[in-house]
C-alpha cells in the first residue's frame, strides 16, 4: 500500500519555516511582511476561507489584514482598493477572494495588482513569466504546496511523465508549468480529453484537480507512481473527498495525499511561504 504524504505535518513544517523567515524579515525591516485579503460579499465559504488566511498569517508573524467589503461595492471601488494597497509600502501581498460578485470583472481587478504583490500568482505577468521559465514568477498556492508534496516524497521529476487533470488558471495550468520546469514530460487533460483512463496509466505523477468525486478509478494508477490529489468534492454523505478513488488508489501508487489532510493544508501555508518571499524580493529591489 502506498505511503501516505501528510499535508497537515508538511504544512505546519512550511509555517514553522515562515514564522522563522519572518522574525528575520522583521528584525531586519523594521517591519513585518503585510498580506492584506479582500474579499467582497458575504459568501459563505469565501468568507471562512479569507478568515483563516487573516488568522494563519498573523500566527506566523505575518501582519495579515481582512478587508470585507460589502456586496454592493462597485469594479470601481475595487479597483481604488487595489490602487491603495499597491501604493502602500507596507503590503507585501494582496489577495482578491474570487470568486467576485458577477457585476465586477475579475480580470480587471486582478490585472490592477501590483506583479511583485500578486500572492495569487493570476496576474498575466506572473503566469506568462512562470510559462516562459523566467525567474521571479509568483506561482499560485495551491500548485506551490503540491510541488513542496513532490519534494517532501522525494520524487524524482526530471524525465519523469506526469499528467494533470485540470487547466484552471488557479491549478492545472500553473501545476503543469511547474513540473515542467523541474523537466518533467508533462500532459494536461480537461474535459475534452480523449481516454482519460489511458494517459492516467502512463503516469509517474498524477495531480488530479477536475473537481469530481472519484473520478480517476484505482485501476487507473500506474504501479509505483506518486497521487497528489487536489480535489475537494462533497460525496453524497456530505463527506469531504477528493477526485481518486482513494481506498482503490493506494494499492497501486507508492504515494499519495489524503482528502482532507493531504494537498489542503499546504495551499495557505504555501501563500504564507509565498508572502514572505514576494516581501523579500521587494526589499531586495530596492
Ligand atoms: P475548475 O473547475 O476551475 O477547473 C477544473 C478543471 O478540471 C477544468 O480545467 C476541467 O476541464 C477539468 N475537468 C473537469 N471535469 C473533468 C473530467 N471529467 N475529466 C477531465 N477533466 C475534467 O477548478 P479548480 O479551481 O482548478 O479546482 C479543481 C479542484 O481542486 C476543485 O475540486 C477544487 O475544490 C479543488 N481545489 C482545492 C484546493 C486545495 O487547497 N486543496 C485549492 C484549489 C482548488
Amino acid at each position: 500500500a502506498a505511503k501516505i504524504l501528510d499535508g497537515k505535518a508538511i504544512a505546519q513544517k512550511v509555517r514553522d519555516e515562515v514564522r522563522e523567515g519572518v522574525a528575520r524579515f522583521a528584525a531586519a525591516h523594521g517591519r513585518p511582511p503585510g498580506l492584506e485579503v479582500v474579499l467582497v460579499g458575504e459568501d459563505p465559504a469565501s468568507v471562512t476561507h479569507t478568515r483563516s488566511k487573516e488568522r494563519m498569517s498573523n500566527e506566523v508573524g505575518i501582519r495579515g489584514r481582512l478587508r470585507a467589503l460589502p456586496a454592493a461595492t462597485t469594479e470601481a471601488e475595487l479597483l481604488a482598493c487595489v490602487a491603495e494597497l499597491d501604493a502602500d509600502d507596507t503590503v507585501d501581498g494582496i489577495l482578491v477572494q474570487l470568486p467576485l460578485p458577477a457585476h465586477i470583472r475579475a480580470h480587471a481587478v486582478l490585472d490592477a495588482i501590483d506583479p511583485a504583490k500578486d500572492v495569487d500568482g493570476l496576474h498575466p505577468m506572473n503566469a506568462g513569466l512562470l510559462a516562459m521559465g523566467r525567474p521571479g514568477a509568483i506561482a499560485p498556492c495551491t500548485p506551490v504546496g503540491c510541488m513542496r508534496l513532490l519534494a517532501e516524497a522525494g520524487v524524482e521529476l526530471g524525465g519523469a511523465r506526469a499528467v494533470v487533470v485540470g487547466r484552471s488558471n488557479l491549478v492545472g495550468r500553473p501545476m503543469a508549468q511547474l513540473l515542467l520546469a523541474r523537466h518533467a514530460t508533462v500532459a494536461i487533460a480537461h474535459t475534452r480529453t480523449r481516454d482519460l483512463k489511458a494517459l492516467c496509466r502512463e503516469a509517474d505523477v498524477l495531480v488530479a484537480a477536475a473537481g469530481k468525486a472519484k473520478l480517476i478509478g484505482g485501476d487507473w494508477i500506474k504501479e509505483g507512481a506518486t497521487v497528489i490529489d487536489v480535489g475537494m468534492n462533497r460525496d453524497d454523505a456530505g463527506k469531504l473527498v477528493g477526485d481518486v478513488d482513494f481506498d482503490a488508489a493506494r494499492e497501486r501508487a507508492a504515494w499519495i495525499t489524503p482528502v482532507p489532510g493531504g494537498v489542503g493544508p499546504m495551499t495557505i501555508a504555501s501563500l504564507l511561504a509565498t508572502t514572505l518571499r514576494a516581501a523579500e524580493a521587494r526589499v531586495a529591489k530596492r
